[in-house]
């Protein structure tokens, strides 16, 4: 049985000095977006949800496309019915007998929101849960345990009478905590942390550094894919800005510190990030970066690679093993793009020895060494290309190298 509605609710957004109302106005948005294709729905907003009349469209979709919208605590398919106990009585029985799976054990929740309603909630739950009772041979009710728990809503504008409660992503509204950049590798790790990075409301605009000619089209096309893929949470599209990092990386290569040549790459990919960030009015920086994973990801390495920009570093994978990684990016269909081989520039001239400890005096001289490193870091960021991705863009692979995205 099709569900009538879909009752949607939300987190409590709770962030002192601003107006619950901007994320309410704001997740009101997302929905919409995410629903756009299914012109039939109705949504209605009401204080901390929204209901959407399906108007014949599948449950299954719907619900697989609110799966994406970020703030979205949980939501129950429902029959919607009249303020009336026979009314209300009925559409019980629908709902428990629309059931995958026939329980065993029951019980009859009721809040009753309009006063004007003649029964109390204690009285309905007796009411509906004897009427069940009596049409369903073999039921019976457990008011601890219940393997079903048939929820009933009474608000003045009707009754909502529902039995399941899908979980949503949670998070904030997508763009309701300010924006920042997320430094994109083709890598498993940072599409992830650009997910929950954007769960929690932050906007952001991907920057990936490439080597072309050393790096190849295919591994940009593999990063377009990845934000194509992240792109399906914004409710509108990511801009995507590609660096070229050929000539400070072969300048880094080229000097006398090959155990600190990831410390310097690093530290220079920041520094561009900062500039754009600046130019594109962001306030922090995203990395993928995971405690321990790596030599460039010790606790000595971070505090100095972060140290070269003043912007908040945010890593929101920082405490996660690699498996809780790979779980999250599979559920959000990023893996199977991640895995693709192709190079990323930071394993083109991978030292052997890649230092876990770097000494932050040794490593800014290291940098003053290299001729014209600050001249390098500015062009690159002047010399950025610039790509807005959106969901429904043709495959990456099929589009790439041309203009016209839309
Ligand atoms: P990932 O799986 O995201 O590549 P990783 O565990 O392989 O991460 P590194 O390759 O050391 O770790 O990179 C650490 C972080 O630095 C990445 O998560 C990403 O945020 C950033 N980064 C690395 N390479 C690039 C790149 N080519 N362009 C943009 N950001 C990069
Ligand atoms: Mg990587």
């Amino acid at each position: 049985m099709n569900p009538d509605m879909i009752l949607i609710r939300f987190g409590e957004f709770t962030v002192k000095g601003k107006n619950r109302g901007v994320f309410d106005k704001r997740i009101a948005e997302q929905v919409k977006q995410a629903l756009r294709a299914y012109p039939r729905i109705a949504m209605t907003r009401a204080f901390g949800r929204i209901y959407i009349e399906l108007n014949g469209e599948r449950y299954e979709e719907i619900a697989a496309k609110l799966a994406s919208v970020f703030g979205i605590a949980s939501f129950s398919p429902v029959r919607r019915t009249a303020n009336e106990l026979e009314a209300i009585r009925a559409a019980a029985l629908d709902v428990m007998r629309a059931l995958p799976k026939q329980p065993g054990t029951f019980k009859v929740s009721v809040r009753r929101v309009d006063k004007g309603f003649p029964h109390d909630s204690q009285e309905m739950n007796h009411l509906v849960g004897g009427h069940v009772l009596r049409e369903l041979p073999g039921l019976a009710v457990n008011v601890r345990e219940p393997e079903v728990e048939l929820k009933i809503e009474i608000q003045p504008e009707g009754s909502y009478v529902y039995s399941s409660v899908v979980p949503g992503p949670g998070g904030y509204p997508y763009g309701t905590n300010g924006k920042a950049m997320l430094l994109l590798s083709g890598g498993i790790d940072s599409p992830v942390a650009g997910y929950l990075a954007m769960r929690q409301g932050l906007e952001l605009e991907a920057v990936h550094f490439h080597s072309y000619p050393f790096t190849s089209e295919q591994a940009k096309e593999k990063v377009i894919e990845l934000v194509r893929r992240l792109s399906g949470y914004t409710g509108g599209a990511i801009k995507l800005h590609l660096v070229s990092f050929t000539d400070i990386q072969t300048a880094i290569a080229q000097c006398n510190h090959s155990s600190l040549i990831i410390t310097l790459m690093r530290r220079s990919m920041l520094r561009i990030a900062e500039r754009l960030a600046g130019q594109r009015e962001a306030l922090g920086i995203v990395t993928g970066d995971s405690l321990g994973q790596v030599a460039s990801q010790t606790l000595s390495s971070m505090n100095v690679i972060g140290r070269t920009t003043e912007l908040p570093l945010l890593r929101p994978l920082i405490t996660m093993d690699k498996n809780e990684i790979i779980r999250i990016a599979r559920q959000i269909g990023t893996f199977e793009t991640s895995i693709l081989p192709y190079e990323d520039c930071c394993t083109l001239f991978v030292p052997k020895n890649p230092t876990t400890n770097p000494n932050l005096s040794v490593v800014e001289k290291a940098e003053a060494g290299i001729p014209n490193l600050e001249e390098m870091i500015r062009q690159a960021a002047a010399a950025v290309e610039t790509m807005t991705i959106a969901p429904d863009m043709k495959s990456a692979t099929e589009t790439a190298g041309e203009d016209d995205w839309f």
